[in-house]
Parts: structure tokens; sequence; C-alpha cells
């Protein structure tokens, strides 16, 4: 039976989420969130600006003092608290993938998608909260030493637009199973489902103040989080441009710990003796092609090698031809509309960059239609490592498709950008495949696949695609101290 889609969801929370409750902003601003689709307005929410997150602070460390009930609580609890939060989104999914449909404009199934990985995610990192411990060390001399892994404090997130609730689950899961309060910023352009989020969490009963959420623009209430004195870590997943703003802002104030996670110009490599040429062709053209090109781990550089190249050009640009460009709530359609008029200018702009640069444009190169921010699905072969389309990060649905010759050739070309989050090889031969997945510099390698993954295995990027790692046990690392408690003994036994 087709899946009923609520096609319009009542916005429900457009307030400041502070000490477990909605509050108008201290200035009384709005601003407005639009529908990428039809570029209406869907409602105003209200502001946050330095005196929202000075308040939102004050409430996040007044839940992480010493005897607080969240400090007292046990992690098994806390794990409860994660697992509740989790069966709330699972009983809401259909609620929130139209809500993330509506202000983000990503086709339903895939804006699904991501809120069943929020619920892995939640559930998985609720898991963790009773196994985040440290160790005893035998140090020389009559002492007892062990190490704590306590949480870091107040916790400030700013997250991006493209995948607006998938972030709240990379942001708040390893963050409360650790132990942290937090401050969190969705982006100007999609501040629903994480306000909506805000009102799970107080219904799973985390005590108020542990979680925060400031709606806001990045100068103003982004700035505030990362300048705060009173802010222990912030955790930014956005460009590189505000990635700096943030660390530097980190720096001149109180040296915050800072992780982030940037864009990419990931490779995707095709060898000639891939295990199946179709099958490269269709996952290569998803790599890029999912959510309009708007992921940091898009595979926007595909490489292929000569034997194929022509084939695979081919074959790309049939199913390019072929992808559904409409309104995304239209479970049949396969691409949205771009995020904004900036973004859909920008990815315009670059597309004319690659037809004058002398890329060779196969299919697409423009607007779909004459209303709205779609663009067509856009393949261009011949392309070269000087090109603007091959060196800047597009986030758009334009494939680039370059030729090669050899292992060493590839791999040159390949790790020859300041960006290191993803890349991918194909190939039936596991030597070869492995040499390059052990040399690319990136942070995730697919092999004959792209995109999987999953809650325990960890993101992040090598270079400038960002600072730690997301997901998995390692992001609980960048959520803990370590403290080392070392204790004098009367007498040392074995
Ligand atoms: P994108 O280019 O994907 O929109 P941005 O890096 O501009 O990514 O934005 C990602 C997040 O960073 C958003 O929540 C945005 O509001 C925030 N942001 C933007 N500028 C700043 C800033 N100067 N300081 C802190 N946060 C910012």
């Amino acid at each position: 039976m087709a899946k009923q889609i609520i096609p319009t969801p009542q916005v429900k929370y457009t307030q400041i989420f502070v000490n477990n409750e909605f509050v108008n902003s201290v200035s009384g601003k709005t601003f407005p969130t639009i529908n990428p689709t039809t570029g209406e307005k869907i409602c105003d929410v209200q502001e946050a600006d330095k005196a929202d997150v000075n308040l939102a602070v004050k409430a996040a460390r007044e839940a992480f003092k010493l005897g607080s009930p969240w400090r007292c609580m046990d992690a098994s609890a806390r794990g409860r608290l994660l697992y509740k939060l989790a069966d709330l989104v699972e009983r809401d999914k259909d609620y929130f993938a139209a809500l993330e449909t509506l202000d983000n404009g990503i086709p339903y199934n895939d804006g699904m998608g991501t809120i069943e990985e929020v619920i892995q995610v939640l559930r998985y990192y609720g898991g963790w909260a009773d196994k985040i411990h440290g160790k005893t060390i035998p140090i020389d001399g009559s002492f007892f030493c062990y190490t704590r892994h306590e949480p870091i404090g107040v916790c400030g997130q700013i997250i991006p637009w493209n995948f607006p609730m998938e972030m709240v689950s990379w942001k708040l899961g390893p963050a409360l199973a650790a132990g942290n309060t937090v401050v969190l910023k969705p982006a100007e352009q999609t501040p629903l489902t994480a306000l909506y989020t805000a009102a799970l969490v107080k219904e799973a009963g985390f005590p108020p103040g542990v979680v925060n959420v400031v709606p806001g623009y990045g100068p103003t209430a982004g700035a505030a989080i990362s300048e705060h004195m009173d802010v222990d870590k912030v955790a930014f997943t956005g460009s590189v441009d505000v990635g700096k703003i943030i660390k530097t802002a980190a720096a001149t104030s109180n040296l915050k710990r800072v992780t982030l996670e940037l864009g990419g110009k990931s490779p995707n490599i095709v060898f000639a003796d891939t295990t199946d040429l179709d099958e490269a062709v269709l996952v290569s053209h998803e790599a890029l092609f999912y959510n309009m090109g708007q992921c940091c781990c898009a595979g926007s550089r595909t490489f292929v090698q000569e034997e194929i190249y022509d084939e695979f050009v081919k074959k790309s640009t049939e199913r390019a031809q072929n992808r559904t460009v409409g309104n995304p709530l239209d479970t049949n359609i396969e691409s949205g509309p771009q995020i904004n008029e900036e973004q859909f200018d920008k990815v315009l702009d670059l597309i004319e960059s690659g037809k004058k640069e002398g890329a060779k444009l196969q299919c697409g190169g423009s607007r779909h239609g004459d209303k709205g921010l779609f663009i067509q699905p856009t393949v261009f072969s011949d392309v070269e490592d000087n090109m603007r389309i091959a060196k800047e990060e597009i986030f758009g649905p334009v494939q680039a498709i370059f030729k090669f010759k050899t292992i060493e050739e590839v791999l040159e070309r390949a790790n020859n950008t300041s960006f290191g989050l993803a890349a991918s090889v194909f190939s039936r031969d596991i030597d070869k495949a492995l040499t390059i997945a052990n040399s690319l510099q990136a942070g995730t390698v697919w092999v004959n696949t792209y995109n999987a993954g999953g809650a325990n295995a960890p993101f992040g990027g090598y270079k400038m695609s960002g600072n730690g790692r997301e997901l998995g046990e390692y992001a609980l690392q960048e959520y803990t101290e370590i403290k080392t408690v070392t204790v004098k003994l009367s007498q040392k036994n074995s």
C-alpha cells in the first residue's frame, strides 16, 4: 500500500528552547523560514542573538553544576533517556520526514531515510552511556592510579541546513551519552525539526537546561556561542570559511575544544576492472546526486580509467537524464530544489565556469523548469584538474568526470586537494583497491560502494575537511575530558 504522506505538516514550535521552555527572543526579533520548493514563507521563528545565547549557556551551566539532577543521574538512566528520545522520534517519524521535506526540500523518501538514521544514532549512543569508562594504570611506586572519562561541560553545537535532523542526532547523541549539556544552533534555513526535537527532549524527561536550542543566524547567534567564555566545547558542521572563524573565535576566547566537519571534494575512482560497470555507474551517480549534491561527502570528482571512459560517460549521462526532478513530497521524485537562491546561483555560476573552461557538457547545464530552485542533473566529461568545477565544492547536482590511465597518476590527482573527507574506489582487484584505500588522504574510503555507514562507523575529515570524528566510539572521545587520579597507598602489592 502506498505510504500516506502528511502533505502540509503543521508547525508546532517556533520559539527558542531554554531550560525546557519555549520562549520568545530577548530582542523580540523573528526571522522567516522558507519552503525551498515554493519559495514561500513557512512561518516566522524567534531569532536568538547574543542575549538569548547567554541565557541558554546559563541554563546549560546550571544543569551541569555539581549535584544537579543531570550530574547525579546514573549513566544507565542517561542512556534510557536517549532511548526514550529515539522512541519518540520513531513515534513521530512521518511528521518529522514531512517537516524536513517542507523546510529543507529533501525528497521525502530520502528524508525518511535520514530520520531512520537519527533513531539509530540516538539508540546507539543510548547504549554507550554506561560503557564510557577509564582504566587503572600500574605506575611505578606505591600508588593507585586511575582515569575517569568525564563530560567536558557546556557544549555549543552549530549545524548546517543540508541534513538538519541527522546533524541534530550526530551532535546530541555522543554529547548527552557522555553527560554534557548542550546549546544547539540549527541553521537559519532549517530550524523546524530541531525545534520539534526540543519538545521531545522535554517529553522524554531530560532535566531542564540539559538541551537548549537557539535558532538564529551565524554571525550573531553562532558567533555568540563560539566566542562565549563559558562554553567548554564547540562542535561545528559547515563551510571551511566558517570553520576557520569558529576555530579563531575559540582560540581568542577561552580555548574551548573545537571539532569541525567541513567540506569535501571527494574522489570516486573507477578502474576498468570494476566488478560491474553498470553498478559502478549507478553508485557513482547516487554518490553525487543524492540530496541534490548538497552533501559534504558527495563523490564530486569521478575519475574513470580510460578503457571504460566513453562507455561510463554515456551511461552516466543517460542515468542523469532519467533522474526525476520536482516536488520532493512526491515519492516518485529523486531530486528536489536547492536550498536557497544563494546556493542555486552559486551552482549555476559554477556550471557556467565549466562550460567556459572547456569541460564537455553531456546533459543538463541550466535550471529545471522556470519556477523554483530546481537545477537539471548535469554531467560534464573531459574535466581537467585546473578547472573551477574540479577544485571548488559545488554542493549541487553536477557530476564532473575525469579520465585517468594509471594507479600512480590517479592517486596523485585524487590527493591533490586541500580537502580529505571521503573517497571511493571501484575495482575487483583487492590488492589494487586496498593499495588505493590505504593511500588516499580521506577520513572515509569506500570500496565498490558509496555512502555506506552506520551509527558505529566514524566519520570526519583529513586536511581542511575538519578536525575530529563524529559517530562511533571515536566521537565519545571528542565529548570527554580524561582525568588521571593518583592515590598514595601505604603498601604496594602486585
Ligand atoms: P553553509 O555554507 O553550508 O550554509 P555555513 O558554514 O555558512 O554553511 O553555515 C553552517 C552553520 O554555521 C549555520 O548554522 C550557520 O548559521 C553557522 N554560521 C555561519 N556563520 C557563522 C559564524 N560567523 N559564526 C558561527 N556560526 C556561523
